[in-house]
């Protein structure tokens, strides 16, 4: 659980012995299998995003098996494979419901903010908002899925790229190299900048046409960019490199400031700036339609649950090769 949130050098994880959840009406009670460390769970570590409630279980990118199922659940029986991912529950009659835009549910909750997550031997889970996952692919290949996947294809539709268009994807890390795949496998040309030589070298050996450093002007203008790293002096430069008409994505819950802007240099000729705020269960049910399609290469770092604390660390210092997941023993 996060103890108290700090710089990951102050070791803001503190390991506990909980009593096991008890599944609340509509839950699935879920054993973990695998749980994916995104960098969401940094910010919260770290108190860049404020806690909703005390010593709260990080975790939300959860391959795990049910194993009940709580009072009037409709739910998939014991036993069987279910992914948890973020959106844990929405209200289902607010306007942005209704209009199929769940993402903005202003009472929409979050697995591993506002309940307890996968950093754990068992959580639970509202029974409608699980996946459902193929039994035959290995938990630490799937778990980076269910958030770095959903969350960066979100992003790409957010972007708005064209049928073959040319996309630009700054930073590399898990979501990226997801994204940059099914972008790929759709027909879109990719290049890449990020500061990272391994992350690059990973982007050419998936198919980037180029990979340039965090800041590089990419070799052609961009019809549509994603921003991954959470770094808002990379807006204005995105912005830059695209084309007329292109659209930026911001596809990260938390982004540094981001300098002032030049009408003339970065917004004129019709480019847009967009943010992206979760995901409704539609993008995920779609991503992991696409995903058993073109079975992207995961790449993945694992880690025993014991050290959850170093991979935080290593996600700080941009040690992990694509995403780090934990194992349960
Ligand atoms: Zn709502
Ligand atoms: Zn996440």
């Amino acid at each position: 659980m996060v103890a108290r949130p700090g710089p990951v050098a102050t070791r803001p994880l503190e390991r506990t012995r909980l009593p096991d959840p008890e599944p609340g009406p509509g839950e699935l009670l879920v054993r973990v299998e695998a749980c994916a460390v995104c960098r969401t769970d940094l910010h919260l570590a770290e108190g860049d995003l404020p806690p909703r409630r005390p010593r709260t279980v990080p975790g939300h990118e959860v391959v795990g098996r049910v194993e009940a199922l709580g009072p009037d659940a409709q739910g998939p029986p014991p036993g069987s494979r279910v992914g948890v991912a973020w959106l844990r529950s929405t209200c289902g009659v607010c306007r942005y419901c209704l209009r199929g835009a769940e993402n903005l549910c202003p009472m929409s909750t979050y697995t591993g903010w506002d309940a307890d997550g996968g950093y754990a031997r068992r959580l639970t889970a509202p029974a409608a908002y699980v996946y459902p996952l193929p039994e035959d692919e290995p938990a630490e290949e799937l778990a980076p899925l269910l958030c770095a996947g959903i969350i960066g294809y979100r992003a790409l539709l957010r972007a708005d790229l064209p049928p073959g268009g040319r996309l630009g994807i700054y930073g590399f890390g898990a979501s990226a190299h997801l994204t940059a795949q099914i972008a790929i496998a759709e027909g879109a040309t990719v290049h890449v900048m990020t500061r990272s030589a391994a992350a690059r070298e990973l982007a050419r050996r998936l198919g980037a046409a180029s990979a340039g450093g965090s800041a590089d002007p990419p070799p052609e203008p961009l019809d549509a960019a994603i921003l991954f790293a959470p770094v808002g002096d990379l807006v204005p430069v995105a912005l830059e490199a695209l084309d007329r008409g292109g659209t930026l994505a911001v596809a990260g819950i938390h982004l540094t400031d981001i300098p002032v802007l030049n009408y003339r240099r970065h917004l004129f000729q019709e480019r847009t700036l967009r943010s992206v705020t979760a995901n409704t269960r539609a993008d995920g049910r779609e991503f992991l339609r696409l995903a058993a399609e073109h079975r992207p290469r995961v790449t993945t770092t694992p880690y025993a649950f014991e050290e959850a604390d170093r991979a935080l660390s290593d996600l700080a210092a941009d040690r992990v090769e694509g995403a780090a997941v934990l194992l349960m023993s």
